[in-house]
């Protein structure tokens, strides 16, 4: 998809419609993500040892516990995550649902 380097948008501080700067931020890795998330390696090397996580049945599922870091059912694009900064404030205001696109060209 072609996404215009610079587009109107209403800017929710300045409560009118602004030129605003599209770019895109970086989606973080599985390193990069909380240690509470599930399939993060701190939780799974805590239920590698034993240690249960949570309540009830300490995390534990019925089907077998990931031990290969690799996604099951990979999907093959991911989903974008814009940042439009206002011309005027600079205000930074996030996508709030990305699409999923294969390429995504900012011109
Ligand atoms: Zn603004």
């Amino acid at each position: 998809m072609k996404v215009p380097k610079q587009m109107k948008r209403l800017c929710p501080k300045c409560k009118k419609h602004t030129p605003h700067k599209v770019s895109q931020a970086k989606r973080k890795g599985l390193n990069a993500t909380h240690h509470q998330t599930w399939g993060s390696r701190k939780r799974q090397s805590l239920r590698n040892r034993g240690v249960g996580i949570g309540m009830g049945n300490r995390g534990r599922f019925s089907r077998k516990a990931i031990t290969k870091f690799k996604m099951t059912g990979k999907k093959l694009t991911k989903k974008t995550d814009f940042r439009y900064e206002c011309g005027e404030c600079k205000y930074v205001s996030v996508q709030a649902t990305g699409m999923r696109l294969k390429k995504v060209e900012i011109q």
